[in-house]
């Protein structure tokens, strides 16, 4: 049983959907179909789906981490899918040049043995060849097995039709711990992970970072540790969570700070590094469909919140 609670955007951004998977209130999760700002719709398309209920990883700046319920399952995550298609992406999805599926809005998905299901069944879900899975992860150590898996099911996509997003959050490990606080890959893991997952052709592993001001982001110290060849780093920013706040974490990409952003990138650039800057749409925030924004506001209204 699933319905949609709420949702909120527009078309021709985004469109954030509140879906309650489950008989029980508590179990709403949301999903997202979203637009590259520079890009139309017959370009790229995003589809960004849940794989928990909350999450336990637990991140400084996330309000889907304040609670975690256990794993969606594999129909459950299908489903946000295929409500995506239905309200969102329209025949357009079908026609679309690019249609990513993002494992990335609420829910650690290497903690979820049922995305790989999800990720393998994908061309046979969505209406067109263009499907390009996306997994976006804190690589939490528990998951060494299912990263393993996962190195094995993206042969059955094409050399640049899956992406891996690593949420590296800083250069400092003890910053990267409280930023993400689960027993993870330290950066050297990560790096010996990309250079394992690319292979000619293959799509570069991407290296995130949501830039907060005073965490420590040396591209020198990803210059010893990454290799350009395997990774391009992309910079974005904070987004105003309700626990961002209350953990004084403030985007470091606020008006006034381009200089900064601007030599930060030549830095990256000048160690070889292909360096994206995402800033995403302004209205995003303020229709509230910025990862996390609509999760707090659901959760508010529950009795468990
Ligand atoms: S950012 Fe992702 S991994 Fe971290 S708490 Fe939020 S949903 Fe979980």
């Amino acid at each position: 049983m699933m319905k949609v609670v709420e949702s909120a955007g527009c078309p021709d951004v985004a469109q954030v959907f509140v879906l309650q998977m489950r008989d029980e209130p508590w179990t709403r999760i949301e999903c997202v179909g979203a637009l590259d700002p520079a890009l139309g719709r017959e370009d790229k398309m995003v589809f960004v789906v849940s794989s928990q209920l909350g999450c336990p990883v637990g991140c400084a700046m996330c309000d889907a981490g304040t609670w975690f319920a256990g794993n969606l399952t594999a129909g459950e995550i299908e489903a946000q899918i295929r409500h995506l298609l239905a309200s969102w992406g329209g025949s357009d999805a079908a026609r679309c040049r690019k249609l990513k599926v993002q494992f990335a809005r609420m829910g650690e998905p290497s903690l979820n043995p049922a995305v790989l299901d999800v990720i393998a069944r994908l061309p046979s879900i969505l209406p067109t060849p263009h499907v390009i899975p996306c997994v976006a992860t804190t690589a939490p150590r528990a998951a060494a097995a299912w990263f393993e898996d996962l190195l094995v099911l993206r042969r059955a996509f094409g050399p640049d039709s899956f992406q891996v997003q690593f949420s590296v959050q800083s250069t400092d490990e003890a910053a990267r711990d409280r930023m993400m606080p689960v027993a993870k890959w330290t950066l050297e893991e990560i790096s010996g992970y990309a250079k394992r997952w690319v292979r000619g052709g293959d799509r570069k592993v991407t290296l995130n970072a949501a830039l907060a001001e005073g965490v420590a982001f040396d591209p020198e110290v990803l210059g010893r540790i990454f290799d350009p060849g395997t990774c391009v780093v992309k910079l974005t920013p904070l987004n105003p969570t309700d626990r961002a706040g209350g953990n004084a974490l403030r985007s470091a990409m606020e008006t006034g700070n381009e200089p900064r952003i601007v030599e930060l990138v030549e830095r990256l650039e000048s160690l070889g590094f292909r360096c994206i800057v995402s800033i995403g749409d302004p209205r995003e925030t303020q229709m509230g469909t910025s990862c996390g924004q609509m999760a707090r506001l659901g959760r508010r209204s529950l009795p468990m919140a």
